[in-house]
């Protein structure tokens, strides 16, 4: 039975991957992603895998779209800038290289969203820092959490992603964790619209969200069957489970 059932997952995995579709408009990219210690290490590759599935996703290059990750918990670090590679050296590859390098271990802490948001905002956003102006910005900001309120003063989220709108910067807030870890409302305070926001309950959604966050964000037309949504358009679960 346990065989049987692995091959299903397995099945369910690959339909999800082959009906990836790809985002032909260049855009800069940013990924925000929650490095503290409710991760795990444990988890953490899931949350690498989404993160080069991503990138994978964007059609990076040179003339296509451009990538950069930004780690925040209680510090924040650009782990990959825009200009980090140029020309050919410009590659998916060379880009998911880079998050394999990153040591999670080395993190864990609190969670400032609001710092990686000024993080995002200051040092990847930016026209010294390869943003470009004639291109579309997205930034996909990834937590488990919610906030951390109760220790060192914090700026309001919707104030903090304030500055990154107002440079036309399109934000999509996902949040993985059951009801309670998560704050669907914090979510909105940031999503640039309410159906930016993306909600599931397991690490292992990951992935498939990954899809239906590359049809939104590109303006694609919806094609992952494989996966269910709920009236306001966040991930439900797989067709398959
Ligand atoms: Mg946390």
């Amino acid at each position: 039975m346990a065989r049987l059932l692995s091959v299903l997952c397995l099945f369910s995995l690959t339909l999800v991957y082959v009906r990836a579709q790809t985002c032909k408009k260049p855009a800069d990219v940013a990924i925000l992603l929650d490095a503290s210690g409710s991760i795990g290490r444990k988890r953490w590759p899931k949350v690498a895998a989404f993160t080069k599935s991503l990138v994978n996703s964007f059609g990076v290059s040179e003339e296509g779209s451009h990538f950069a990750v930004v780690m925040y918990a209680t510090n924040t670090a650009v782990v990959v800038d825009f200009d980090d590679f140029t020309g050919a050296a410009r590659t998916p590859e060379n880009i998911n290289a880079k998050i394999d390098e990153v040591d999670y271990n080395e993190w864990k802490g609190m969670t400032y969203i609001d710092r990686g948001l000024d993080t995002a905002n200051r040092m990847v956003f930016t026209e010294e820092n390869g943003m470009r102006p004639d291109k579309k910005k997205i930034l996909i900001l990834f937590t488990d959490g919610k906030q951390t309120k109760t220790r060192d003063p914090y700026t309001e989220l919707d104030i903090a992603a304030q500055p990154l709108k107002a440079k036309g910067v399109e934000i999509h807030a996902l949040g993985i964790g059951k009801k309670g870890k998560i704050d669907v409302d914090e979510l909105g305070s940031m999503a640039t619209k309410p159906e930016y926001v993306y909600t599931a309950e397991s690490f292992d959604d990951l992935l498939p969200m990954a899809l239906r966050i590359i049809e939104l964000s590109c303006d694609l037309p919806r094609k992952t069957t494989s996966v269910k949504y709920n009236a306001q358009g966040n991930f439900l679960s797989h067709l398959f489970t």
